[in-house]
């Protein structure tokens, strides 16, 4: 689309502005004086002159022309291989190539525009016809570099937006204290295990970790030992997570879950006592207690087969009935719901 002088394109770049570098590739010096002579008067204009065939692309690359005027006919070498070199090599693969014939000719001309070419000369072209192609060519390339560099920022934004979402997402269902799945993630977590159970009539289990006497740890070592006693803890949990639909949770304050799919309740026990007496060896001191002398869990664990008309809710009451008699018979202990 052609746009008036000095308008400013959408990326700020003025249309003037374009630059324009050729690079004249002929064994014929003269040739090459002529066509200096030619576009040297013209604004914006560089031009590089290149003598020896063999050395072409290197200067190509080298000098990166936005159009290249390529001379068919030179000692050694076949013009239209050099078009195919330039094609065949990344640096040079999508810059305009004017061909310069000594005679029009059809059978050269196919040849040359199947070769690569995108423009056919017949030399010494006419001053304005050369300049105003060689501007025409120059733009279109330059405008595939813009659309290339546009298609690939956006390509990198998206993959941005991508990973953005990804951290939002992990964020928005993790505990900030823990890393753990938060109760949010929990809720919908043990809703959709809860529905699939009762599809493919499994069991799902699930354990509620209570931590023992945890208040008086709070009151003897302070918050900050307790929090950091809390990430121990977690970390535990998820090392206990064998299988990968294992979910284990901070349901709040100083109480985690676990959900455990497809678990029989002989499962789940080992498990949990497992748990148990991870916590017990990591032996965080915790002489505030009147049980023992370090820091411990008390474990209800439940396992149902879903009912049709059955809330999730229910095996965390199980869940909860088991918790609540493993601190009654004294903590630091598993029970089942
Ligand atoms: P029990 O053995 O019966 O579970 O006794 P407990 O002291 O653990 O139970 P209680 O419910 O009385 O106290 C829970 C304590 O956990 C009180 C609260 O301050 C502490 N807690 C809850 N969330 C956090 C937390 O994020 N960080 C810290 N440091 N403490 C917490
Ligand atoms: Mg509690
Ligand atoms: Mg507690």
């Amino acid at each position: 689309m052609r746009q008036p002088e000095n308008i400013v394109t959408p990326d700020a770049v003025p249309v003037v502005s374009y630059p324009v570098v050729v690079l004249l590739v002929d064994d014929q010096a003269m040739v090459g004086e002529a066509v200096r002579r030619a576009i040297s008067s013209e604004p914006g204009v560089d031009f590089h002159y290149c003598s020896m065939p063999n050395e072409a692309v290197t200067i190509a690359e080298r000098t990166r022309p936005t159009v290249i005027l390529q001379d068919l006919l030179m000692p050694g070498i076949d013009g239209l291989t050099l078009v195919q070199r330039y094609r065949n090599h990344p640096a040079t693969r999508d810059i305009p190539i004017v061909v310069l014939s000594t005679k029009e000719e059809a059978v050269m001309k196919r040849a040359a525009f199947a070769a690569g070419a995108n423009d056919y000369l017949v030399k010494l072209p006419d001053r304005v016809e050369l300049i105003a192609r060689l501007r025409y060519h120059s733009r279109s390339y330059l405008s595939l570099l813009q659309r290339d560099e546009a298609f690939r920022a956006l390509r990198q934004s998206q993959q941005q937006l991508l990973e953005s979402n990804f951290e939002l997402q992990r964020l928005t269902n993790s505990d900030g204290l823990t890393g753990l799945a938060n109760r949010r993630h929990f809720d919908e977590y043990l809703d959709a295990e809860w529905r699939r159970a009762r599809r493919e009539r499994s069991q799902l289990a699930l354990l509620m970790i209570d931590v023992d006497a945890f208040k008086a740890y709070n009151d003897t070592y302070g918050h900050v030992a307790g929090d950091q006693a809390l990430r121990r803890l977690a970390a535990v949990l998820q090392d206990n997570c064998a299988r990968s639909g294992d979910l284990p949770a901070r349901f709040g304050g100083e109480e985690f879950a676990m959900i455990l799919p497809s678990t029989s309740s002989e499962g789940a026990r080992l498990i949990a006592e497992k748990v148990r007496r991870s916590v017990e060896a990591l032996d965080i001191a915790h002489t505030g207690a009147a049980i023992g002398n370090c820091l411990t869990v008390s474990i209800g664990a439940a396992v149902l087969w879903p009912k049709e008309g059955q809330p999730s809710a229910r095996l965390v009451e199980v869940a909860d009935a088991g918790l609540y008699e493993a601190k009654r018979y004294g903590r630091n202990r598993v029970a089942m719901g």
